[in-house]
């Protein structure tokens, strides 16, 4: 099997997973373009703890992870299977890194579903998340991406989710789908710095607008696992879809080897006005 691409997907509200926007509508033309994969290995910025953990059950649940949202997204059910031996794979390929399997503590959260729901709505293709682990420097997250990279030619196609920009306390909830000059510009950057050097990603830490883009590292860290899976192929890292939504989040999406670059359409409004502030965990 030839190398498969690997995604960064701007994920925004777990609403998406319900609506049809400028983003999902694209996410679903994704999902009919790319190749189907032995199995998706996915680093979603919610499962954010303090050990290096891969899921590992044959049936993993679906987490709503969230609340304050109607009853139709805690309804929500993602029934992909899981992959106990891509997950024994992920360990060795990760070593002398050590990971650990995860049998019964966590499953798939909505940064995973919340996408796969319309780049692969069937749910049939095994899904597998691998944590992020809060408790080390930006630069693991890097080399863990680098290690990562042979499952690539085994059939694996490895998502990160997340977004480039995501800084709740700065949301206008009657934006839509605007952007602050501080988020555009950083958007910017790091679209700059992913084609130029992605190995050299974390240069945009020392951006000026990076604190008001990236105010915790959760949902910024799964854009470094692709940006280091392109430094170890030596492959472009492209634009797939650019986009934001209510001010302060960037919905841009990246990918590596899929060749559908600029193809996409640009995205649109991805966030209804009448979402109340109270939702959290976006
Ligand atoms: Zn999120």
């Amino acid at each position: 099997m030839s190398r498969l691409p690997a995604l960064f997907i701007g994920h925004g509200s777990p609403m998406n997973t319900l609506e049809v926007n400028g983003f999902t509508t694209s996410w679903r033309s994704l999902g009919q373009k790319l190749p189907r994969p032995r199995a998706l290995l996915v680093v979603s910025a919610h499962w954010f703890f303090g050990a290096t953990a891969v899921t590992a059950m044959p049936q993993p649940r679906t987490i709503h992870d969230f609340y304050g949202f109607p009853p139709e997204l805690f309804a929500f059910d993602y029934p992909a299977p899981g992959d106990p031996e891509l997950a024994a794979e992920v360990v060795d390929t990760l070593a002398p890194v050590w990971c650990g399997l995860d049998g019964d503590q966590w499953g798939l959260d909505h940064g995973t579903w919340s996408v796969l729901a319309h780049v692969y709505p069937q749910a049939d293709i095994p899904v597998v998340q691998l944590s992020i682990n809060a408790l080390k420097p930006l630069d693991y997250h890097v080399d863990l991406g680098r290690r990562l990279a042979p499952l690539r030619e085994r059939g694996v196609m490895i998502l990160g989710s997340g977004n480039v920009v995501h800084n709740l306390r700065r949301v206008q909830w009657d934006n839509p789908d605007g952007a602050f000059d501080w988020a555009e510009r950083f958007d910017e950057a790091v679209a700059e710095q992913l084609a130029s050097d992605p190995g050299d990603i974390l240069k945009v830490t020392a951006h000026p607008d990076y604190e008001l883009a990236v105010p915790t590292p959760d949902h910024f860290i799964p854009l470094l696992y692709i940006a280091g899976l392109a430094a170890e192929s030596g492959e472009p890292v492209e634009p797939l879809i650019r986009g934001y939504a209510m001010g302060s989040l960037s919905m841009s999406c990246f990918d590596v080897g899929s060749g559908l670059a600029c193809r996409e359409e640009q995205g649109a409004a991805t966030i209804p006005e009448h979402v109340p502030p109270e939702q959290t965990n976006i």
